[in-house]
Order: C-alpha cells, then sequence, then structure tokens
C-alpha cells in the first residue's frame, strides 16, 4: 500500500519541491495551498501524513491543526519560517508530530516525512494486530503499559498517549537506570539525526504532565542534568 501525504503550503516552489522528493521516495502526494481546502480534502482521501505551513492565507496553520485534531490523528510535519521556539512549542503542544523550520533542505524533509510515516504506519498496523500479538507488559507505580498493543492504563483506566509519546516513554522504561540523552531518544523515537531536540523537551513535558502526579517535581521521568533523562529502576512495580 502506498503512503500518500497532503501538502498545505503556499508557496508554490516550495510544495512543488517537497513534492518531487516525496514522489522519488513512491509516496502519492496532494497539494493544496490553503488550510480551508486541506480539510476537504482529508475528509476525501486516506491521507497519512501532512505537511504543514504556518503562515497561510486565510486559516494558518496552527487552527487548521486544532481543527482537525478533533477528529483525526494523522501524522503532521510542520514547515514554518518562523524560528522561535514559542511556535514548536505551540506546534507541538496541538499535537504536531515532527517540527522544521525555513529554509530547509528538501532531501532532509523527505528524510523526516520518511521516519515519521515509517512510525505511523507502525502503528496503524500494530492497531490492527492487536488482539493477534503477544503483550508485553511493563508495571510501574500504578501504571501498566502493554507494549505491543501501544496501551498505557492507570487503575484500569486509559491514558491517552500519541505514538510518539508512547514510544518516547517505552525507550526510557526499556533502559531503566541508565539516563538517556535528548540526542539518544529523538534517534530512536523519530527514527533520524536531523531533529530539533526541543521536540524531545516538548514530548517529555507532555508526558510528565499526562503521568506525574505534580509534573513540575517529577517522579517518574526525572531530569538528569547536564544528561537528559532517566526513569529509576525503583519506579518499576
Ligand atoms: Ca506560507
Amino acid at each position: 500500500m502506498k503512503a500518500s501525504v497532503l501538502i498545505i503550503e503556499d508557496e508554490i516552489e516550495i510544495a512543488e519541491l517537497i513534492k518531487l522528493y516525496l514522489n522519488n521516495e513512491g509516496i502519492d502526494v496532494f497539494h493544496t495551498d490553503n488550510a480551508e481546502a486541506g480539510l476537504l480534502i482529508i475528509k476525501e482521501k486516506k491521507i497519512d501524513l501532512i505537511v504543514l505551513d504556518i503562515n497561510l492565507p486565510g486559516m494558518d496553520g496552527f487552527e487548521f491543526l486544532q481543527t482537525i485534531r478533533k477528529d483525526y490523528d494523522t501524522s503532521v510535519v510542520i514547515v514554518s519560517a518562523r524560528q522561535d521556539d514559542e511556535d514548536m512549542i505551540l506546534g507541538l503542544g496541538v499535537g504536531a508530530d515532527d517540527y522544521i523550520t525555513k529554509p530547509f533542505s528538501p532531501k532532509v524533509l523527505a528524510a523526516r516525512v520518511r521516519a515519521n510515516l515509517r512510525r505511523y504506519m507502525n502503528f496503524e498496523e500494530l492497531e490492527k494486530t492487536k488482539t493477534k500479538t503477544k503483550t508485553k507488559t511493563i508495571k510501574f507505580m500504578d501504571y501498566v503499559v502493554d507494549a505491543e498493543a501501544y496501551l498505557i492504563k492507570k487503575e484500569d483506566k486509559k491514558i491517552s498517549l500519541s505514538p510518539r509519546e508512547f514510544e518516547v516513554l517505552l525507550y526510557l522504561l526499556e533502559n531503566t537506570g541508565a539516563p538517556k540523552t535528548p540526542e539518544d531518544i529523538y534517534k530512536t523515537v523519530w527514527g533520524n539525526s536531523f531533529g530539533d531536540l526541543t521536540t524531545v523537551a516538548v514530548h517529555i513535558q507532555r508526558l510528565r504532565k499526562k503521568l506525574e502526579k505534580n509534573y513540575t517535581l517529577p517522579e517518574i521521568i526525572e531530569t538528569v542534568h547536564g544528561i537528559g533523562y532517566i526513569i529509576r529502576k525503583e519506579t518499576l512495580s
């Protein structure tokens, strides 16, 4: 099955360039220059990933993202000319999976799209085969993690994590006692080394908000100053 990507970008030259690179990767590409039309396309077509520009005429990228997140969990890579972190955090806060700033190399963007697609498609496949796969369970504090099914529960209540948040947590859980650097985490979870490491910090922050009793005093995912993050062995139950 071919993956399909929707590009929402009003700079036609940039869109054409991204399209060219993604077509070369064997990916079907749809393009529109505005977010309103993007909303119609995702209703009609099966889109696996959206490459989303932020500065768009009419509805901007953030508004688009907030709108689609009510109904879709499609993977989103934000492409933006704004370089400040605030935008990135805002973008990830409303559910983007990755972020790249302009100007960028189309080759790097294609690699990021491919890595995000791979993760997303694996996740989809897992969802489909969930009942068939063998369960690998990890317990910590009051949580039970089913690593194969991408499920985490607290006292039988399902906690909603994005695939990426889940993978960051799983990576730390599978390496308890060993601090991991943001580079380690990015490389393992995002599958490449082109990333902006703030993405990792944002995902850690989101995990803490969802899992910790008090996210400002984390007891599950601790910060090891100057190194990175750790889940201690004692945290496992
Ligand atoms: Ca633009």
